[in-house]
């Protein structure tokens, strides 16, 4: 928290986790919630840090943040290599940097268009 609370107006941004908001109703679904449960575990944690600093913490929709190029926007492939390289315009970067610039982005794009509810 030290790190975020040198910013001026700090905002912690995650992903939202997908189908946790969906009723579970087929077993593939379940064990993929499974299997995502030390995450959302680690979420909760920075949501509590966060609301004992005053920091407020956004999620953002989580689809193609990896495939995405910051860059140009093009959607690429799905890639397991941890360099990320557009297609189109020929990028390249460490998969989770291209990856956080997204999230980024789509927090900074839903505060201009006033889409996003913050948790304290
Ligand atoms: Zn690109």
């Amino acid at each position: 928290m030290e790190f975020v609370k040198q910013f001026p107006k700090p905002m912690i941004v995650m992903e939202e986790l997908e189908g946790l908001r969906e009723k579970i109703d087929y077993s593939r679904e379940l064990n993929r919630r499974l299997h995502n449960l030390p995450y959302r575990k680690l979420q909760k944690f920075i949501e509590y840090k966060a609301l004992i600093n005053g920091v407020e913490v956004v999620y953002v929709d989580p689809n193609n943040s990896s495939r995405t190029c910051h860059r140009c926007g093009h959607i690429n492939e799905p890639s397991n290599s941890r360099e990320f390289r557009c297609s189109i315009c020929g990028a390249e970067y460490n998969r989770d940097v291209n990856a956080a610039a997204n999230i980024a982005k789509k927090a900074l794009t839903m505060i201009a268009e006033n889409t996003y509810t913050s948790k304290y």
